[in-house]
């Protein structure tokens, strides 16, 4: 059965998006899984990798892996220039105005780790507000209840409606003079929700509330500008943006990580180290102890290359093709339930079967090639809002294909007829 199906082709017309030739990019998606095509609509967990990535992993260790900024001989340097040059790339298409305001990290979590133990141990303290989101992944609830506990700060949560939407009158109400950042999510990866941050930031600009917004889930769907944004930290994850794995980036403005002390010690974050006083090197180094995931920096980089080279408007206009196509065929299965209807979506659809476990159809799903996720997705308060133990997630990325979404589609006929 070919993945590209006469659906796909009109839309290639349409669009110009040539998503059969964007596959020839992914070789991990040629391949049969239970003796069915691959589906991977596991994007939310992690994407694929084109294979521009794949060889930039290969050509590092065959051509110059070597520890960085402290060498004099020359794979060394052509490391050291290599990662700081993966730095500038994040500066630009971030569009940060200084490369010193790129923190490397190991992704999103650490990222916003970071600024929770840094700025918010040096910052909080009782009776301050830390305000987040009931959507949020518990990424981004853990390390801000873990600093409120040690400061005696208190979690406030902007709460959701129905639809998984944040709720902008509540959110209002709840961010006041005692907000001292607002850490929340650009998109939701549970229920695939676009948060409106603009109109957010401008609220905790009025109370000179930092903002820390969480781009996990939003980096992989559309180009992000963190100058017209104007938040004060964006964290993000390169492996949900077609790079490697335990790599990411915070963003921060360069006042505020100057200001901010550091969070770990060891080489290469340091001036001077004697055992009378440790003086601290400038940022970003100062947040970056230890010899850091450098062929992780350099290949995302690469990642980053290859996503900002694609058609963004004409790959938004694919995945909220595919979004509705998938949404439309879903909704003709008896006793589908959509969790998250937001007006405003990435192509991310949760669902349940009634009657059905996620787990039974997931498995199922797996034996006829399909790879979605099930269970909580690590966003267990909106399992608990909408009263259920978890959803089957299905997130697409441009690679996948409306065929791809036919044969999903089969599968959940199926595992409705076994299970039944
Ligand atoms: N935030 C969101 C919205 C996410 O989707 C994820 C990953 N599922 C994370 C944070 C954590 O990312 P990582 O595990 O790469 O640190």
């Amino acid at each position: 059965m070919s993945l590209v199906s006469d659906k796909d082709k009109l839309m290639i017309e349409s669009t110009g998006f040539d998503v059969e030739n964007i596959r020839k990019d992914f070789p991990i998606l040629h391949q049969k899984v239970n003796g069915k095509p691959l589906v991977y609509f596991d994007n939310g967990a992690t994407s694929q990798k084109p294979q521009t990535v794949i060889d930039a992993i290969s050509n590092y260790y065959s051509s110059y892996n070597a520890n960085i900024h402290r060498g004099v001989h020359h794979l060394s340097q052509i490391a050291t220039s290599a990662y700081e040059e993966a730095r500038e790339e994040v500066r630009s298409y971030l569009n940060a105005s200084k490369k010193e305001e790129i923190v490397f990290t190991k992704g999103t979590t650490e990222g916003i780790n970071l600024v929770a133990h840094s700025w918010g141990r040096a910052n909080l303290k009782a009776g301050d507000e830390v305000v987040i989101s009931a959507m949020e992944h518990h990424a981004n609830i853990v390390p801000w209840q873990m600093v409120c506990e040690a400061t005696g700060a208190i979690l406030k949560v902007i709460p959701i409606d129905n639809k998984g939407e944040l709720i902008l009158s509540d959110a209002e109400k709840l961010i006041t003079e005692k907000t001292k950042i607002l850490s929340v999510m650009h998109v939701s990866n549970a229920l695939g929700s676009i948060n409106p941050i603009e109109d957010l930031i401008c609220l905790a600009k009025k109370v000179n509330a930092l903002t820390l917004i969480d781009g996990a889930q939003a980096v992989p769907h559309f180009m992000v500008d963190v100058q017209s944004l104007d938040c004060d930290f964006y964290v993000f994850s390169a492996h949900k943006l077609l790079g490697p794995t335990g790599v990411g980036v915070l963003y921060g403005k360069l006042e505020l990580l100057e200001a901010m002390p550091p969070w770990q010690g060891g080489g290469d974050m340091i001036k001077e180290v004697t055992f009378a006083k440790t003086t601290y090197a400038d940022v970003p180094l100062k947040f970056e102890a230890g010899t850091p995931n450098i062929e992780g920096c350099i290949v995302m980089a690469e990642a980053i290359r290859y996503w900002r080279a694609l058609d963004h408007d004409a790959i938004d206009k694919y995945e909220q093709a595919l979004l509705s196509y998938a949404k439309e065929k879903l909704s003709e299965i008896d006793g589908m339930i959509f969790y998250g209807t937001a007006e405003k979506k990435v192509p991310v659809i949760s669902f349940l079967l009634e009657g059905l476990h996620p787990y039974d159809v997931g498995f199922i799903l797996d034996k006829h090639g399909v790879a979605v996720r099930t269970g909580h997705h690590c966003a267990q308060p909106i399992m608990d809002f909408y009263g259920i133990p978890g959803t089957i997630r299905a997130s697409f990325s441009f690679y996948n294909t409306f065929a791809e979404i036919d044969q999903m589609i089969d599968a959940l006929h199926l595992a409705k007829r076994m299970l039944s």
